[in-house]
């Protein structure tokens, strides 16, 4: 038996704006990601034969092939052809669920970089980057993380940053939101136009976190905070305490701040816990290299 662990990052939004509906009946998604280095911990364990079981440290997530890492590892079997495997997969979360971090998404993005290291790279990244996306659309952005911009439904992914070194205060009320009530709350809303990602990617070509502070948008967030608005005071509060801009990540429930001092970033975390249960001082990480892997 061989072990391999790994380090599962969490995402935030820093844009996400909604250009109308797509034939398919899907929303027209654009939005600019960052990898943070909030990480759940995932180990793979090899055997000969013996079929795939799952352990996670939070008792509600499934175990079986709800589970979306271990529905990685069923696909990432049938990519490379492995025929009766043995796998054991050990998830310890960090990362809050349900909370618009892609928590579940990057906890498969990492099974599949693993297995395709213990099993000797038998998929390319392009096909890594194939099977990822057919088990969700923000998959592939986990596989490598860093800063990207992506449209269609995840599979357009063009890297941007990097984002300029910061404190990312993040802050999960008790309460989760799922994605597919967020999107449903945002089509009881007349449709409204959004502004367009110009003004985060061009602060970040500059390096600019002022501007990008400023520039951050979120198309869910008001639908989403008018139904639940502990998340819109959150975002007060961050503001209040001198964040350069304060956001609803993904679908919510979780809201950030970006601060550039740490002194003001473990304030804002601290002030931030009447509102939220969980709260967590964050910076952004860099994009992994493509078939280099240092877990
Ligand atoms: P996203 O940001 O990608 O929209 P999220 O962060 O809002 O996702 P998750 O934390 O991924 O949401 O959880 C969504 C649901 O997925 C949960 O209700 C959970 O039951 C299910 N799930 C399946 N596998 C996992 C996993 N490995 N980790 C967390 N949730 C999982």
């Amino acid at each position: 038996m061989k072990t391999f662990n790994g380090t599962a990052f969490a995402k935030l939004n820093l844009y996400l704006g909604i250009h109308g509906l797509r034939e398919d009946g899907y929303h027209e998604l654009e939005t600019v990601f960052q990898a943070i280095d909030l990480c759940d911990l995932v180990s793979v364990s090899v055997h000969h034969r013996g079929g795939i079981s799952l352990r996670c440290n939070r008792p509600y997530l499934p175990v079986d092939n709800r589970n979306l890492a271990y529905k990685a590892a069923e696909a990432f079997f049938r990519a490379a052809g492995v025929e009766n495997p043995g796998l054991h997969i050990n998830i310890k979360k960090v990362i809050p669920v349900g909370a618009g971090m892609a928590g579940g998404s990057t906890d498969a993005a990492c099974v599949l970089r693993l297995l395709n290291r213990a099993f000797g790279l038998p998929l390319s990244d392009k096909k890594l980057a194939e099977t990822a996306l057919a088990l969700g659309a923000d998959v592939p952005f986990c596989l490598w993380g860093g800063t990207a911009l992506a449209g269609g439904v995840g599979e357009k992914l063009k890297p941007l940053g990097p984002m300029p070194d910061c404190f990312l205060v993040v802050g999960k009320p008790s309460f989760s939101v799922s994605t597919k009530a967020a999107f449903a709350l945002y089509d009881e809303k007349p449709r409204q136009t959004c502004p367009s990602s110009e003004a985060v990617t061009a602060a970040l070509e500059r390096g600019d976190l002022k501007a990008l502070g400023a520039g951050m948008f979120n198309a869910l967030e008001e639908p989403v905070a008018g139904q639940h608005p502990a998340i819109a005071q959150a975002v007060r509060q961050l503001e209040k305490n001198g964040a350069l801009g304060a956001r609803m990540t993904g679908s919510g429930s979780a809201v950030f701040g970006i601060f550039d001092s740490e002194e003001a970033a473990n304030k804002a975390a601290q002030g931030l816990r009447r509102l939220c249960r969980e709260t967590f001082v964050t910076r952004p990480l860099a994009r992994r290299c493509p078939g280099k892997w240092e877990e």
